[in-house]
């Protein structure tokens, strides 16, 4: 598989179909002091091709304390309960996805589509705010809670070096009453994206997208398809 891509300063793409397994969403981790904080961590056949990736970057996995799951799909977090009984990390989700994960929903997290199953695996925060951070040391990630795909997404984003890194996986959709979508809200959640002003658009299947104005455009776009 190929090697991980650097995003910005000490923030690297380590997941992805095309990086560690053909299944896997796209996985970041960002080093923040001497932590290290994974967003997502693919669909769980390969956590290892993860892990090699996070070491290529000269970075060491047992440095990962927090491991932010961007909504309950399981090929986002199917290695979720892999990464914190390995390393010890902390799990942080929006409390309207928690649920499904904990208890490995098949319907909610897609495993049933994916023909897999999502190891159960313990929540350590629930997010319920709008905007939560997680704060580590000079570091700020800002978890925005962005329904829409599903109840509890989330949306992450980070300033570094005077650019603006958004995390959005799966902004684009898809929308499903299986998953319990709703498409207005995700109209306001996309709202809340742009406002943000991004300057780097880490997407969950399509890439990283830069500067500021072709962020802008991706969203813009897939407003323009879901109209009300
Ligand atoms: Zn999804
Ligand atoms: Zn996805």
């Amino acid at each position: 598989m190929g090697e991980c891509e650097r995003v910005a300063e000490e923030i690297y793409q380590v997941g992805g179909s095309d990086l560690s397994d053909p299944n896997d969403a796209a996985a970041f981790v960002v080093k923040c002091g001497a932590d290290l904080v994974m967003i997502d961590c693919g669909a769980g056949r390969a956590p290892e091709a993860l892990v090699e990736n996070i070491e290529e970057a000269g970075l060491s996995p047992q440095d990962i304390t927090t491991l932010i799951l961007t909504h309950c799909h399981v090929d986002h977090i199917g290695a979720a309960s892999y990464f914190r009984e390995r390393y010890g990390c902390s799990l942080v989700a929006h409390a309207l996805d928690a649920d499904a994960i904990e208890s490995g929903d098949p319907t909610l997290t897609a495993a049933g589509w994916y023909n897999t199953t999502l190891p159960k695996t313990t929540i350590d925060r629930r997010l319920r705010e709008a905007d939560e951070s997680i704060v580590l040391g000079a570091d700020q990630l800002h978890c925005l809670h962005t329904p829409g795909h599903t109840p509890g997404s989330i949306s992450v984003y980070v300033d570094r070096s005077g650019s603006r890194i958004l995390f959005g996986q799966d902004i684009h959709g898809p929308f499903s009453r299986e998953f319990g979508s709703d498409v207005s809200q995700w109209r306001l959640s996309m709202q809340k994206l742009l406002e943000l002003e991004a300057d780097i658009l880490c997407e969950g299947h399509f890439g990283i997208y830069r500067p500021r104005d072709r962020v802008e455009r991706y969203i813009r776009g897939y407003l323009d398809q879901h109209q009300e």
